[in-house]
């Protein structure tokens, strides 16, 4: 670990609380009271303005239900940004031997951060959408809505297309969901520490390049 002068430092690594995190869990915090400040005002205080419909019962699990996805996927974005931007300045400058800027290289060296805080939104997201059938404004919103059909004298309200966008959407989020559990179990020291590099990188990338396909 170098000479004398440095057992200050090396005195204080054990009680360190989690050095690596703090730039992803912030950009993580700032990203989740941005999406959800917009899905309230666009959601909530613009029907209400408008119409005056109160449908403040939807900040708990839907408004939060809509902010976790969206900051999950802008997470795993800027987790493959930085390899882009790291592959840009090495095209500009012609060699892989330039050392990258401060701000490039502390971002490149949180993507597992990165990537790691937006599996668990996806997780929590997950959770979130299995529980939204249970709700009991689920149960009204249904209920008014077979009453209104039987007021309409509509017998059938299968709508095919609708059918279809929905199967396929849950099959791709259940599919993607997936396809990051494989990445997310890949991080674990003592199983990354069982694959060589080509191996992990094999895994991180192109499980993303498919993931991202498919989104
Ligand atoms: C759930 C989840 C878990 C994750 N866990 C981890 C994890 O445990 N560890 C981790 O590191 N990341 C993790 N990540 C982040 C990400 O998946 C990986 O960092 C992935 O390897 C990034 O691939 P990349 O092609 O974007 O970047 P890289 O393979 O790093 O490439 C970026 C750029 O760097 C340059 N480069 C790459 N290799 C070299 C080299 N040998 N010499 C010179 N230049 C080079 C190239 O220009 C390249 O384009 C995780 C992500 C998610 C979503």
């Amino acid at each position: 670990m170098g000479p004398l002068s440095l057992s200050r430092y090396i005195e204080n690594i054990p009680i360190q609380l989690f050095p690596g995190w703090k730039g992803p869990v912030l950009a993580a915090v700032a990203l989740s009271i941005f999406f959800f400040g917009y899905s309230f005002i666009r959601d909530i205080i613009h029907p209400y303005v408008q119409h005056k419909q109160s449908d403040f019962y939807k900040i708990p699990i839907e408004i939060v239900n809509h902010t976790l996805p969206t900051v999950a996927i802008t997470l795993l974005a800027l987790v493959y940004l930085a390899g882009q931007l790291a592959a840009a300045h090495q095209l500009y400058y012609g060699t892989k031997y330039k050392q990258f800027p401060q701000w490039l290289e502390g971002w490149l060296q949180s993507r597992k951060q990165l990537g790691l805080i937006s599996f668990f939104l996806a997780a929590v997201h997950v959770l979130y959408s299995l529980c939204l059938p249970l709700r009991r404004s689920e149960k009204y919103l249904l209920l008014n809505a077979a009453y209104q059909q039987i007021h309409a004298n509509m017998e059938n309200s299968w709508n095919e297309e609708e059918v279809w966008r929905v199967e396929m959407y849950v099959s791709f989020g259940i599919m993607s969901f997936g396809l990051m559990s494989f990445l997310a179990i890949t991080s674990i020291p003592s199983i990354s520490n069982s694959l060589n590099w080509r191996e992990f990188s094999f895994i991180q990338v192109q499980t993303c390049l498919t993931r991202d396909g498919k989104g």
